[in-house]
């Protein structure tokens, strides 16, 4: 496990770092020891799980938690534009813009 943001940020698109790293700070802000479990894309949105996190503000990071992995479902993965879940070659679910769903078609053909 890792305190650092930096070892888990390339577990998600580009598109979603920024999200991601904005919810670090947040979480960060509010207990600097913090420890991240995970952070992962699952069935097209943002999964971020606390391994560790200071107990009486640990509904407050949950909630901050929701909001980002929220905002996922409405963020492009590859670019960071507004998004929409869609179906790459049938069957992988991924949150992406129109124009990152078109590159995703015809390089993954
Ligand atoms: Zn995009």
């Amino acid at each position: 496990m890792s305190k650092d943001i930096d070892h888990w940020i390339d577990d998600v698109g580009k598109g979603w770092q920024p999200l991601v790293r904005g919810l670090d700070a947040n979480l960060r802000d509010i207990d600097p020891d913090y420890i991240i479990g995970q952070v992962k894309e699952k069935f097209s949105g943002l999964r971020f799980y606390l391994d560790a996190f200071a107990k009486p503000d640990y509904d407050h990071a949950l909630k901050l938690i929701e909001a980002a992995e929220a905002l996922s479902f409405k963020t492009c993965e590859d670019c960071g534009m507004a998004g929409d879940r869609v179906n790459v070659n049938g069957f992988w679910l991924k949150t992406l813009c129109p124009l990152c769903f078109k590159i995703r078609q015809t390089t993954s053909a």
